[in-house]
């Protein structure tokens, strides 16, 4: 028996397991490989992503492993996309193996105490009213597992979304690549960057001792599955360069589509989704790790309250109602950029506008924010027409009666955050009810002076604001108890499972 069983130790799987365990939630993670793979797919984390390991403190020390790059990219325009500026405390890409980040995670989840069982795989999935039952298969046979929710962070071919029924409409893969992570039979063969040649074009990416080359796959095999040998990859490079690059040493590699799906619910009754199993898209852009971590960021307090039993009930929908709509507008995006690089003269018109704008400092910002996700604004009935509400409040810093502090370390708790700046009692006396679930502090803030009060969910996003302008002090316990259900009397019942 456990309160959540995690399907899958990818980025999704085990941030979402520190994210529960941070409050207290037992959770087991079963994940199919016996230990994490040799290959790496990503290589970065965008700005987005810091910004919320930040407020876990988890990004200072990826960062330092890393290097940094003050720009994003819209596959597709032929304009760099400055960081500079945008709403941001990392205006970088940071370059890191997700291998990395994935072992920084995981040692985090199990220092929390997070059960993590490699070599066990999820096989079925039942449900009943009160509790998901799967049976997970291992090198020593079957066991069965009771769990009050079950999070299908299993990757794109999820079992757990199918084994639940949940549709995943979307578009079919047109279009292949090869991808090799190979060495160079005679060294620097090829640039590092794009190759064109009479039939195609070449990708070389830099990697420490080889490098990786993606081309297109210029025939696909019925069934996409069919391993990808070395035979095949030198023939789709020659094939494009119309010359011979001979490829050497090769340590993987894989064959990937442009196919964009998205799961029609992230959640079904105790089945829950995120990541990659909730979404597939193509892979411009290079936002699928950093998406995975924002949902998981997403889901882990709502779900944790769920299972404590506090949550109202709309809660767990709405990790649904935020998340699908972020997902739908990253399939929208990662398939234009792929658009956009079509050689279709038709499209000529389109990619000359949009080059304009990204060229405008206001579009290339706006660009910049939206291929790394940093426009993201959840709907928090807005009672204010504040710049920061519903969004990841800027991680202000801030004088305590315990010294200097900032927004992302008080935030590390993974509690609901009230910050208080009017040196009065009203505020603190009005969230008296919700004290048990919000940290309160009564702070100063001299950056911003015309600041009062902010309510911050445990995910970082403002929830409420009251400053000399926005004078809102009345609908603080409104918000309070939107997120947090009802003062001193947490919702029990429904939503609570039944093994405490
Ligand atoms: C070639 C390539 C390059 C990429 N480059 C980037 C990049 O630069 N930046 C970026 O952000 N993203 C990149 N991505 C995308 C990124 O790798 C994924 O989006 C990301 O890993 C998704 O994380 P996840 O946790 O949702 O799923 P995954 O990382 O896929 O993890 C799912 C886990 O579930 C396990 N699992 C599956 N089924 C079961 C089961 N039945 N029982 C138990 N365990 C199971 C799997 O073994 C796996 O470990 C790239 C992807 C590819 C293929």
């Amino acid at each position: 028996m456990t309160d959540v069983l995690i399907v899958g130790a990818g980025p999704a799987g085990l941030f979402l397991a520190s994210e529960l365990r941070l409050a207290g939630v037992d959770t087991v993670v079963v994940e199919r490989h016996p230990r994490r793979p040799d290959h790496c797919r990503g290589f970065t984390l965008n700005a987005r992503a810091l910004d919320l390991l930040a407020r876990r403190g988890l990004a200072d020390r990826l960062i330092s492993e890393g290097w940094q790059a003050p720009q994003a990219a819209f596959s597709g325009l032929p304009v760099t996309l400055s960081l500079a500026g945008a709403r941001t405390d990392h205006p970088y890409t940071l370059g890191i193996p997700q291998t990395r980040v994935e072992e920084v995670l995981e040692a985090h989840a199990r220092d929390l105490g997070a059960d993590i069982r490699r070599g066990h795989e999820l096989l079925t999935l039942d449900q009943d009213a009160e509790s998901v039952i799967p049976t997970i298969g291992t090198e020593d046979g079957e066991y069965p597992v009771r769990a009050a929710y079950l999070v299908g962070c299993d990757g794109g071919r999820s079992t757990v979304r199918k084994q639940a029924g949940i549709d995943f409409p979307g578009t079919e893969a047109t279009r292949f690549s090869l991808l090799g992570d190979v060495e160079f039979a005679e060294s620097e063969a090829l640039p590092y960057g794009v190759t064109t040649g009479p039939a195609g074009a070449v990708l070389v990416i830099p990697r420490p001792g080889y490098v990786r080359i993606v081309t297109s796959d210029p025939q696909p095999p019925a069934n996409k599955d069919t391993p990808v040998t070395l035979d095949l990859l030198q023939t789709a490079v020659d094939q494009a360069l119309g010359r011979h690059v001979a490829l050497r040493a090769a340590r993987w590699l894989t064959r990937f589509g442009n196919a964009a799906r998205q799961a029609a619910q992230y959640v079904r009754d105790r089945v829950i989704l995120a990541g990659d199993a909730a979404h597939i898209h193509p892979p411009a852009g290079a936002i699928g790790v950093n998406v995975a971590l924002d949902d998981a960021f997403n889901l882990g307090w709502k779900l944790a309250a769920t299972v404590h039993g506090t949550a109202p009930s709309h809660l767990l929908d709405s990790y649904h109602e935020e998340r699908h709509a972020v997902g739908a507008h990253v399939l929208a995006s990662t398939r234009a950029q792929m658009l956009l690089g079509d050689a279709d003269d038709r499209l000529e018109p389109l990619t000359d506008l949009l080059t304009r704008v990204a060229t405008h400092p206001a579009g290339n910002r706006a660009f910049a924010e939206i291929v790394t996700g940093l426009d993201t604004c959840y709907d928090m009935r807005p009672d204010t027409t504040h710049p920061w509400l519903g969004r990841l409040a800027p991680n202000l810093i801030l004088g305590t009666r315990a010294g200097d502090t900032d927004i992302a370390t008080l935030l590390a708790a993974g509690r609901g955050l009230l910050i208080d700046l009017t040196n009065g009692s009203a505020i603190r006396e009005s969230a008296a009810g919700w004290a048990d679930r919000v940290d309160i502090v009564d702070a100063t803030c001299p950056d911003h002076p015309e600041l009062r009060a902010m309510f911050l969910r445990p995910d970082g996003h403002t929830a409420w604001l009251h400053t000399a302008e926005h004078e809102n002090t009345d609908n603080l316990p409104r918000a309070l108890q939107h997120w947090y259900g009802p003062a001193g009397h947490p919702v029990t019942g429904a939503s609570a499972h039944t093994f405490r």
